[in-house]
């Protein structure tokens, strides 16, 4: 990825992250602190996607950095995907609530809510391309895969998400964390297999590489090829011709990892 593109995503991401700021379509445009656009790596290969900010998002702006955040964090870590290289955002950029009388409580986001938060989400995944798509809980995958989906019986396997972008749903660490005893441990081997899966699809080789074959000379000369594509060339030279070398894999290896803790 060029410096220039990277640049372009993140000022294609800004601009969009302003746009939201200013948002009221709904209600809770009005009751939240902050807007929770998202956070991360512009040209990330996994794109994570929960269901809607909680108290500590909503304070903060930032996705995922309450209890829910820090397991997030440390099941990503376990296949070798530090935070920063993901993109983390929800469905809805705004925190659902409801006033009990007390204090703002949050619920999960109307149908309504989500609706209108999706074009701002369609425009992040246009921005980022990811590789592929992870879907925190069952709300999360519904807004992509209907309402018939279901996270138990579902979860773990790879569907065609937007853009035909592979979508995988799997259970909310906000979920696992209110487990205990023997069903917090087999919730945690199923999650572990499914992020296993992810960390697979991601290791699997980029499907169109755009480089010429060797004894394909380009339409273009050398002298004529942008310096971006000449170096896409020189880089991805070595992959098309024994697919060992893989200079797209920014992520750690995943070493003698068994899961992650919650
Ligand atoms: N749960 C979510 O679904 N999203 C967050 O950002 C935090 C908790």
């Amino acid at each position: 990825m060029s410096i220039a593109e990277r640049t372009r995503r993140e000022g294609a991401l800004a601009s969009a992250a302003a746009v939201v700021e200013l948002c009221r379509k709904c209600e809770i445009g009005g009751t939240r602190r902050h807007s929770v656009y998202g956070e991360g790596n512009p040209c990330a290969a996994l794109l994570v996607i929960g269901e809607g900010p909680g108290e500590t998002e909503d304070e903060l702006g930032r996705p995922f950095v309450g209890r829910a955040g820090v397991l997030l964090d440390k099941m990503l870590l376990a296949i070798g995907l530090p935070r920063e290289d993901v993109y983390i955002c929800n469905t809805v950029k705004c925190r659902p609530t409801f006033d009990d009388g007390v204090r703002l409580r949050n619920r999960a986001p109307t149908p309504v809510e989500m609706a209108n938060c999706r074009p701002y989400l369609e425009e992040q995944i246009a921005v980022i391309q990811p590789r592929a798509i992870l879907c925190l809980g069952a709300p999360s995958a519904k807004s992509f895969l209907g309402p018939t989906f279901s996270i138990t019986k579902q979860r773990g396997r790879w569907f065609e998400g937007p853009a035909a972008i592979p979508l995988m749903a799997t259970f909310h660490p906000a979920y696992i964390l209110r487990m205990t005893g023997g069903e917090l441990e087999a919730t945690k081997r199923l999650v572990w297999n499914d992020l296993k899966l992810i960390r697979a699809k991601l290791d699997e080789p980029p499907a169109a590489v755009v480089a010429p074959a060797p004894d394909q000379p380009s339409l273009l000369s050398f002298e004529e090829q942008s310096p971006d594509r000449v170096l896409l060339f020189a880089v991805t030279l070595p992959v098309l011709l024994d697919g060992k070398i893989r200079p797209d894999r920014g992520h750690r290896p995943l070493r003698n990892c068994t899961s992650f803790q919650v």
